[in-house]
């Protein structure tokens, strides 16, 4: 290949945003020089490179457009550490199968179980499938709620959440809920009632929610649209977030010494 040649080449694919064949071409170049790879081989390669490049973009561009709290996927759990949960459910939950039927995913469990982290993987998934998603914490929901009902544009906002495809509402449960916030959640998520899928994660028994949300009215005709075609996920089991403190001191110390 003369260097004119090589040059246009890179124009090329500088024009065309291929910037990892770009990248990787000097090395394929020299493999396949050697008769290492041949053209095919090598073509293919950089193109799958490209493609995982361009996958990772778009899940990068979803982290950022649904706000979702951390990049974990199914892949990153193990589900080794926390036995109680079903593998088999979450993998089916996977194929995005309840995201098209409408249904809701209710994860319930202590802090630190993998709730957030599974929602988010969820959430990633869906993002990944291009169905609208939206993370977001139960607080920040409300915040964003009440802040359009007084400025007289809460039905807008309303409908903006109603419309995502799927919507993550992150730890229900953490704050208590006055009487106007649990009524707005209640229109929101009547709105979304078998048409669209909402997944929760919540820390609260859904027997306590009365208190919860202050009102056993509200409490149950909330509750009562999220369950009606759900998927409820009970994780029992250890925190992740502080298991190695309950470790023995001296794996603990091992442990400290690999990382270094
Ligand atoms: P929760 O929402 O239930 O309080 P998180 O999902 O936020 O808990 O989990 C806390 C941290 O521990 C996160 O960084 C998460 O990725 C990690 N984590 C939790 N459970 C697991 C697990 N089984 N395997 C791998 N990482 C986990
Ligand atoms: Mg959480």
């Amino acid at each position: 290949m003369t260097a004119k040649n090589y040059n246009r080449l890179i124009n090329n694919l500088d024009e065309l945003k291929l910037r990892s064949i770009r990248d990787a071409l000097p090395e394929y170049l020299t493999l396949v020089d050697q008769n290492e790879k041949d053209f095919i081989q090598a073509l293919y390669e950089l193109t799958e490179l490209e493609k995982e490049a361009k996958q990772e973009r778009i899940i990068r561009a979803c982290v950022r457009t649904a706000g979702f709290p951390f990049m974990k996927e199914i892949s990153d759990f193990d589900f080794g550490f926390q036995p109680s949960l079903n593998k088999g459910k979450i993998m089916e939950l996977s194929t995005l199968r309840f995201v098209e039927n409408h249904e809701n995913v209710l994860f319930l469990g202590t802090p630190g179980t993998g709730k957030t982290h599974l929602a988010t993987a969820l959430g990633i998934e869906a993002a990944r499938s291009h169905y609208s998603t939206c993370f977001i914490s139960c607080q920040t929901l409300i915040e964003h709620l009440k802040r359009a009902e007084h400025e007289n544009r809460l039905e807008d906002k309303l409908k903006h959440y109603a419309r995502y495809r799927l919507l993550i509402i992150d730890e229900i449960g953490y704050l208590n809920l006055d009487s106007r916030a649990a009524n707005l959640l209640f229109q929101l998520i009547s709105r979304r009632y078998e048409k669209r899928s909402t997944i929760i994660t919540t820390n609260v028994e859904f027997g306590e929610w009365e208190r919860l949300l202050g009102d056993p009215v509200i409490a149950n005709a909330i509750l009562d649209r999220l369950l009606h075609h759900s998927h409820v996920l009970k994780i029992m089991g250890p925190s992740y977030r502080t298991k190695d403190i309950f470790k023995p001191k001296k794996e603990r110390l091992q442990k400290v010494g690999a990382d270094d």
